[in-house]
């Protein structure tokens, strides 16, 4: 089994998640009491957000890809980045790092294609549905992408920061994130992306009436495949 690092505490809410399914799986397919090979970093998520703030990517990236280099030095064979947001700086961890990178992104993207959608709504902080690091890249798998429209996007943003990074799910903002999933749907969606790693911690699959793609439970499931050696890239999951 190959050893993952894993770069974490962006939230630690959504960590202990990355944890859990990963380890599931690897005892799922092995059975007995396997259990995944890791290694983790999990940084203070105080000086992340301050690096996010200040539009200071190039730092957070140094920072990332320091972290990065010491998982590779311990015996990492792959790079998993805990969250969505911080794969704006994915290029330059995955190129310091000289393993290969399983890109939230890409694995999200193949799990909209299995699912036969093509139009799919994103939420996400406001990083995320802002930027081209991750609408491109998902527009590069051949999707259509929908964002809320403000204020909306705030709202979504706000949840994530205020609320959800700091453990409270609270149920007027999960009805408020159901409502702008309703809003995204009568615009066209046939899917939504959960695309931060704590959204599916408030919002679960039952209360969507849409194909739901929960990126944390997507990622930590291809980083159990590439661990478990049943793929080498994302790419080939498809
Ligand atoms: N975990 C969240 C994400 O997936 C947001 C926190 C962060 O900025 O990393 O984007």
């Amino acid at each position: 089994m190959r050893r993952l690092g894993l770069l974490g505490g962006m939230s630690w809410e959504s960590s202990v998640e990355y944890e859990r399914h990963i380890n599931r799986i690897v005892r799922d397919r092995l059975g007995a009491v396997a259990s995944a090979d890791l290694l983790i970093r999990s940084f203070n998520f105080a000086d992340i957000e301050a690096y996010q703030e200040a539009g200071d990517w190039q730092g957070a990236a140094e920072v990332l890809a320091a972290a990065a280099q010491d998982l590779v030095t311990a015996g990492a064979q792959a790079i998993v980045i805990c969250t969505n947001t911080m794969h704006r700086v994915a290029d330059e961890v995955e190129a310091a790092s000289g393993v290969p990178l399983i890109h939230i992104a890409d694995a999200t993207a193949a799990a909209v294609h299995r699912a036969g959608v093509d139009t799919v709504a994103l939420l996400g902080t406001r990083y995320t549905m802002e930027q081209d690091f991750y609408v491109g890249r998902l527009r590069s798998h051949g999707l259509q992408v929908l964002i809320p429209d403000e204020p909306d996007r705030t709202v979504v943003h706000e949840v994530i920061y205020g609320e959800l990074v700091r453990g409270v799910t609270s149920p007027d903002s999960k009805r408020e994130y159901l409502r702008i999933i309703d809003g995204l749907r009568d615009r066209g969606a046939r899917g939504v992306i959960a695309g931060c790693t704590e959204i599916e911690l408030l919002v679960a699959p039952s209360d969507v009436d849409l194909h739901y793609f929960p990126t944390t439970l997507i990622h930590a499931t291809a980083a159990a495949e590439f661990a478990l050696g049943a793929i080498d890239k994302v790419a080939e999951s498809r």
